[in-house]
Parts: structure tokens; sequence; C-alpha cells
């Protein structure tokens, strides 16, 4: 066991034109460490005057941002990656505190994850580029791509300082200046990006993060007739009502939504690594992943045998505090995340699904929940419908190829699916059919910087990541030009 010391100092002030200061009408919230249950300290809560300094600073800087020569914006946006590396066990500490995420974790993928994000959009914007088109004789047709303006990331808790990065990087590497509205009950890494931010010499006002509820200032930039754009990830109420309230100031919406993801182990795959790759799809972040493999099909003849070792790694993960760096397993993120997670395996266990692991909570402080395993799971069960967000696993046996593609594609979600097999065709065939918008083959929840990334279906439109997430947050302008 070895104890990583929890960070004493550390920004709990709303960032705004380069400086932490307090919400303009003086008001706070709790941060809760999901492990103990105890308050980590008390943020500043953003109001209406906050957002309004956020929107004027933006407002005065994002124009200079967006003239600046390339080369110039990218050295900028790849210094914040080398600041966020310098303090690569304080955000990692911090990460594991707020949101219950082992520091193990955070330190190895989350916070280098973050880095290169910064690093790789860096790169890209000086491949932001027009074309020339060629038109009718005397006419010189080309296009500029150009930043939006001002725009907004909102972020979940799932992944708090990774979510942070996604959307401010692309935004502002494009020449746009981003006001980031954290999850509120996991704000602590996306502040502490804002010293980052300002150490890298970023010019003030091109980033302000806002700390708050989602129903005030979220609303808020959601209603808001200065902001272009909004990527946002979170869930499918939330997505929903926000694709609503932005019509009417026609904002360009990147959705990244829920997910109720299958993965697929066929009789023919190497069944020991497919049942270790089927662990770590569901229980990776403890559940709280929105690509999750949350509904595993597993062909017939193999189906006891999976179910069975399955249920037996999962009965062998065990909790731990967060900041003990050998910990593998902490507490689910958030009071309501846990009560939600409970809520359906009580209803797995009513509607008749066989409980082969976990199914209770482990401990009694903090939000731990066991690793939890349902076999016999029917389509028509809630757990095999609805994104449940936490441990749980649900296991459902297939025949044939076509019966088992009717079956996965059987959910309003396409976030993400996996497939476990030897056969090369069979593993293309599936990719194919699938409805999503990423398919993993014999392996499971990989990422990168470089490739886009988001849903089909009730999983939400746009794409983060790779050079698709530049298309979202720049627009083309063709001039005309009469020689
Ligand atoms: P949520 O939708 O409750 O909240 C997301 C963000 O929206 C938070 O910052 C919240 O404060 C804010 N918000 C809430 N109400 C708002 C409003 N009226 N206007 C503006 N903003 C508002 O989601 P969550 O509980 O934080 O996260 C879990 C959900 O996120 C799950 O459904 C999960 O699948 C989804 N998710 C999706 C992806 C993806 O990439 N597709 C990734 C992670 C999480």
């Amino acid at each position: 066991m070895a104890l990583i010391e929890a960070p004493k100092n550390f920004p709990t002030k709303l960032f705004i034109n380069n400086e932490f200061v307090d919400a303009a009408d003086g008001r706070t919230f709790d941060t809760v460490n999901p492990a103990n249950e105890q308050v980590i300290a008390k943020m500043a809560c953003a109001g209406r005057a906050d957002l309004d300094r956020a929107i004027d600073a933006a407002r005065k800087a994002q124009p200079a941002w967006a003239a600046l020569p390339a080369s110039k914006r990218s050295s900028l946006v790849w210094k914040i990656g080398d600041e966020v590396m310098k303090r690569r066990q304080e955000f990692a500490a911090l990460e594991a505190m707020d949101s219950g995420k082992p520091y193990n974790e955070c330190y190895n993928i989350d916070v280098p994850m973050v880095a290169d994000h910064f690093r790789y959009f860096a790169g890209v914007l000086r491949g932001l580029q027009g074309d020339t088109i060629p038109v009718n004789d005397g006419l010189f047709v080309y296009t500029l791509r150009e930043p939006l303006g001002i725009v907004a990331g909102i972020t979940p808790w799932n992944f708090p300082v990774i979510m942070a990065a996604r959307k401010i990087a692309p935004a502002i590497a494009a020449g746009n200046a981003c006001i980031l509205k954290p999850a509120n009950v996991t704000p602590l890494t996306a502040t502490l990006l804002g010293e980052c931010i300002a150490a890298a010499g970023v010019p003030a006002g091109v980033v302000a993060i806002l700390n708050g509820r989602g129903s005030e200032i979220g609303q808020m930039i959601v209603e808001s007739p200065d902001i272009a754009a909004i990527s946002f990830t979170g869930g499918n109420e939330v997505g929903i009502k926000m694709i609503r309230d932005a019509a009417p100031t026609l904002k360009k919406l990147t959705m990244e939504l829920g997910g109720k993801s299958p993965n697929v182990v066929f009789a023919d795959a190497d069944l020991e690594t497919a049942i270790k790759g089927a662990q770590a799809a569901i229980f990776y972040n403890k559940g709280e992943v929105c690509t999750a493999g949350s509904r595993l099909f597993v062909e017939a003849k193999v189906h006891d045998e999976v179910v069975e070792k399955l249920a037996a790694r999962a009965a062998k993960m065990v909790g731990g505090d967060p900041l003990d760096d050998t910990t593998r397993w902490g507490p689910q993120n958030n009071k309501g995340q846990f009560e939600t997670t409970m809520r359906y395996i009580e209803s797995g266990k009513k509607e008749g699904a066989r409980l082969v692991a976990g199914g209770e909570r482990m401990g009694d402080k903090g939000y731990y929940v066991r690793p939890t395993v349902f076999a016999d799971v029917k389509p028509e069960m809630t757990i095999a419908r609805e994104e449940i967000f936490g441990p749980v696993l649900a296991v459902q046996k297939f025949d044939s190829f076509d019966e088992l593609v009717d079956k996965a594609n059987a959910s309003p979600y396409g976030l993400a699916a996996g497939v476990w097999t030897r056969d090369v065709s069979k593993a293309h065939k599936y990719a194919k059919a699938i409805k999503a918008g990423a398919v993993w083959v014999n392996c499971y929840n990989w990422y990168d910087s470089a490739v886009p990334y988001g849903g089909y279906k009730a999983s939400g439109y746009g794409r983060e990541m790779g050079l698709q997430a530049l298309d979202a947050m720049t627009q083309t302008k063709s001039v005309w030009v009469q020689l």
C-alpha cells in the first residue's frame, strides 16, 4: 500500500481572464470525496454576472487569438500539455479524490491523455487550410476555414479532466475562445487546468472555466446568443433539452450522449483473452463509461464457461482507497450514481435475471458497489435496455450470427460495440452490420486523440477527436474573385 498525499492547495474559484475569482454573488457549492463521503472543498458557483464577464473577456480576446500565426497558436496549445505533465501527480491525486477513479489509472491513462489532446490539436491546427476550387474561366474561388467565435463545452463527471481537455483543445486550436462548464460533482481537475492554461501563456480571455449547476450556468450558456456552438457530453435527457433550448440561437451542437454497447464473444474466440476483455469492457472506471460493454452476448457453445469464469473474475475485484496507488477498484462517482446503480441491480433481481456475481454494496462507507454480473438476461428486462452507467453486466446467449446482429442492434443507442473472434471475416461482417460509432475487434475501450469518436442513433451526433473535431469548431467561407 502506498498512499498518495491528498493535495492541500488547489484552485476552487472561477477561471476568468486568466485569474481565479469568486462568483460575483459569492455563492459556493461543495464537492465530495466519494470514497469517504466527506466534503473536499467549497467551489465558487457561477451565475449570470460571471458568464457575462467570461463572455466579455472572450469577445475581447478571440479575434487576436484567431489572428495569431498558426505556428504561434500551436506552440501555446502544445505548452498546455507540457504544463499538465509537469503536474501529473497533482492532477491524478485530485481526480482520484474527486471522482473515485483509482490514482494509478488517473496517473497512467487520464493525465497523459489530457496532454496528448492538447499536443494533437496543437499539431493538426497547422493543417487547417482551405481549397482552391476550379469553376468558370475568369473566376478564382478559394475557401477559408474560420473559427466560430465563442464556443462552450459542457461535460459530465466520469472522465472529468479528459472531457475538459477534449472540449477546450480543439476549440482553441481552431482559434475560438472557449467557456467550459464542468460537471458540478467533479470540478477540481478542470479548474486546475486553468492554471496550466495561464502558465502556458495562452492570452487572458481565451478560456474560461465556470463551475456551477447545470440548470443555472449550463442553461444560461445554452440560451446565450453570444455563444456560437456547444460541444456537450452527458445524458440523453439533458442533451435533448439542450437541442431544444439552443435552437432559438441557432447553435452548432456536438452531442455525445449515452450508450448501451453490445460486446460479443463468439465460440471461436481466444476465450481467456475475451473473458478478460469483457471484464475490462464493463468494469473499467467502475462501469461509468459511456462506451461500457454493458450487454454481453455469448455464443451458446461457450456461454456457461464464459459466464462462470467472468463471475469468478468479478468476485475477485476488491475496492480500495482511490488515493492508494495499488487500488484498482474505486467507489461510484457520486451518491446519485450509487443509488441509481443499486436500483438497477434490484430491478435485475426482481425481473428474474440470474445473479452470478456482486449484486450488493461493497463495505459500508463510500459509494462502493460490487462488480455485478447477471446471466439469463432477456432483451425486455430493464437492465438489458437502459443505460445504468455502473458496474452491472447483462449477459445474453445467442446461436447464430444473424440473430446476434438483430439483438445487438435492438437498442436505441449506438455508441460502441465489441467483438471477440479468431475469424477475420466474421469480425469485419459484424463491424459492418453493427450500428455504432466505434467497433473494437479483439480489444475494447481504445481511444486516441487522432481517432474520431461519437455515436450513431440516440448516442448523439457530431464527432470529437481526430480532424472531425476541428471541422466541428470551424466554418467555411467561399471567396469568389472575378479576374
Ligand atoms: P448530465 O447530462 O446529467 O450532465 C452533463 C453536464 O450537463 C453537466 O455538466 C451538467 O451540469 C450539465 N447540465 C445539466 N443540466 C443542464 C442544462 N439544463 N443545461 C445545460 N447543461 C446542463 O450527465 P452526467 O450525469 O454528468 O453524465 C452521465 C451521462 O453522460 C451518461 O448518460 C453517459 O452515457 C453520458 N456520457 C456520454 C459520453 C459520450 O462520449 N457519448 C461520455 C461520457 C458520458
